[in-house]
């Protein structure tokens, strides 16, 4: 049995104790894991069945393409039958599992590689064509276990602690929320969109962890610290009680919070700090109750979508628009448009392979183009606005040009419902993200041109310090702290002082408490967290003066590098919290 810990970087807080499941949730790593003697048997009965099961597909492929195209283009899935009932093929497989004690998707990969790699050096189109038509049905094998693992998952009660080579978005909806009790990864950022779901979502989530999966075994027991970043396999009695203490106390000053949190974040000289959520579900409504928030600051419509299998009609969006309106019961919400592409791909909606997908086709470029996709979330979104206090949010704007764009697409929308009888608010706000470098210099006019702006520190970092938030090889890159980030977010919050219009920050970043400080200080007067971090973003503010956070500003702003900004923030998280082994 595997013993011993790993290391890694915890991006989303707590701890948890679970059996773990390893699962292949994209983008390219197959999930392998060693098998024990005894369980041989049962990963060949799996590969068995996946293949029984990629027959039977294929078989109904072929008589669909036989009925609507014909027998010529029908014929190659007779071929790709007929290469999975090859015996070699089966027998190097099985051989794959039980000498090298792997599961059946690693040793299908193997096999799968063993082609590619032999074949697809070989001269000539023909051969090349050849080599995929033999690799082919074997992915479609690939593709069926992998179903049967979530299967089994779904099959099994209580919780399970997720293992994945790199942490993405579909990892973090493999199993529905309240099966998961962590999730660990080899690779991903600290703000991928994976992170962000694990912080909103509130699931202990840590990265970073090398070599892990080679290390663990299905079912495995493992205890998670996503705080102090480790992973402990195997734990023993001593350390399951170390950690079950440590939970209690954790939890037990998060409840403490939480009762105190039920009154507005007003610091001891009067500010009041407004304090929104971000929510990516309907389902996160219940992570919050609405007299602890001030409001949504951000619905990330875009995971409305991504849980589906096909795009939600007018009809069905608005629905889920108007029950979200409704919960808040009058309190400010802030719903973004589709902001799809790049790490947020949909199932249903093949976008181009990018060599440089952050910097491709993604938000509102896709929906400008692909207008129909925008109307009729715009008519969703119009017709839900006579039910609550809803406001708008375009994400990654790089130009004026976008915003007057979609102003225009709104009008005609606006027109065309009022000509079909339906009730609209008349001067719905709009707000832009800025979260791209030419939005940053080009803040006044964004800010003529909208009714607020809403700082998407994700990305924000991403493009000025040119470091990709989801690539493991630069995430110590990845620095918020970096004294260029805080001049961009002073000179949005004087520009949005100037304007007089209102200025909020939606990146993760805020949710760090010494950092919600700083972002008042700079003149922010809301900002918009996952949830779980209200709480704790009140116990700070209701401890700092609008004063100190102001010379905390200051003194951030004067620095020339990152030390002395690291030296203060280490100063107010003292002053805040001490020696507690609870933060
Ligand atoms: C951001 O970029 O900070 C943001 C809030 O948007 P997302 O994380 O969805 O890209
Ligand atoms: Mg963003």
């Amino acid at each position: 049995m595997q013993k011993g810990s790993i290391n890694g970087t915890g991006v989303s807080p707590g701890l948890a104790l679970g059996p773990v499941h390893i699962v292949y949730a994209g983008p390219s790593d197959i999930p392998t894991w060693t098998v024990g003697r005894d369980e041989v048997a049962i990963e060949i009965g799996r590969l068995a069945t996946a293949l029984n099961v990629a027959a039977d597909r294929l078989d109904e492929r072929r008589k669909k393409v036989l009925s609507s195209a014909g027998a010529k283009d029908a014929e190659i899935f007779v071929v790709h039958r007929a290469i999975l009932q090859d015996p070699s093929a089966m027998r190097q497989v099985e051989e794959a599992i039980s000498e090298h004690r792997i599961n059946a998707e690693a040793a299908v990969k193997m096999l799968i590689d063993r082609f590619e790699q032999t074949m697809g050096k070989l001269e000539g189109n023909s051969v090349r064509a050849y080599a995929s038509d033999v690799s082919d049905p074997w992915y479609f094998v690939l593709d069926v276990l992998l179903e049967q693992d979530r299967a089994e998952v779904l099959q099994t009660d209580g919780q399970v602690i997720l293992a994945a080579a790199q942490l993405t978005p579909a990892v973090m909806t493999f199993v529905e929320r309240g099966r998961l009790a962590a999730v660990v990864a080899e690779k991903g950022g600290r703000f991928s969109h994976g992170a962000v779901l694990a912080r909103s979502f509130g699931i202990p989530c840590l990265v970073g962890a090398s070599n892990l999966l080679a290390r663990l075994e299905q079912g495995m027991q493992v205890a998670v610290d996503a705080d102090r970043g480790f992973v402990q396999l195997s734990p023993s009695d001593g350390q399951v009680e170390e950690l079950l203490a440590r939970k209690t106390s954790i939890e037990g000053r998060r409840d403490a919070l939480r009762q105190e949190a039920a009154s507005r974040a007003r610091t001891p000289d009067g500010f009041e700090l407004m304090l929104l959520v971000n929510i990516e579900s309907v389902r996160d409504l219940e992570t919050f109750e609405n007299e602890h928030v001030d409001g949504i600051g951000l619905l990330r419509t875009e995971f409305l979508y991504l849980e589906r299998n096909s795009f939600p009609s007018e009809e069905e969006q608005h629905r889920l628009y108007r029950r979200v309106l409704e919960h808040l019961e009058g309190m400010p919400t802030t719903l973004r448009l589709l902001d799809i592409g790049g790490d947020k791909p949909l199932p249903y909606f093949k976008t181009p392979a990018e060599t440089n997908p952050a910097l491709g086709w993604r938000g509102i470029r896709i929906t400008l183009q692909w207008r129909d996709l925008l109307r009729v979330q715009l008519r969703a979104l119009l017709r839900t606005s006579v039910f609550g206090d809803l406001r708008v949010l375009i994400p990654m704007v790089t130009s004026l040009d976008e915003i007057a764009e979609l102003h225009e697409i709104f009008q005609e929308v606006r027109n065309e419902l009022a000509g079909q009888g339906y009730p609209v608010v008349e001067n719905l706000p709009v707000g832009a993200m800025i979260e791209v470098p030419s939005a940053l210099l080009e803040i006044d006019r964004i800010l003529e041109a909208v009714d607020f702006v809403s700082v998407g520190t994700n990305d924000l970092v991403q493009y000025l310090l040119a470091v990709d938030r989801d690539n493991p090889w630069v995430s110590d890159l990845y620095d918020p702290l970096n004294p260029a980030i805080f001049r961009a977010l002073d000179q949005i919050a004087r520009a949005a002082k100037r304007c007089n219009k209102p200025a909020s920050v939606c990146g993760d970043m805020a949710s760090d408490p010494v950092l919600a400080i700083l972002l008042l200080g700079l003149g922010y007067d809301s900002i918009s967290v996952a949830p779980q971090f209200i709480p704790e973003i009140k116990y700070a503010v209701r401890r700092t003066t609008q004063a100190a956070a102001r010379a905390f500003a200051e003194e951030i702003l004067s620095a020339s590098n990152s030390a002395p900004v690291h030296r203060a923030f280490d100063r107010i998280r003292n002053s805040l919290y001490g020696a507690d082994e609870t933060r």
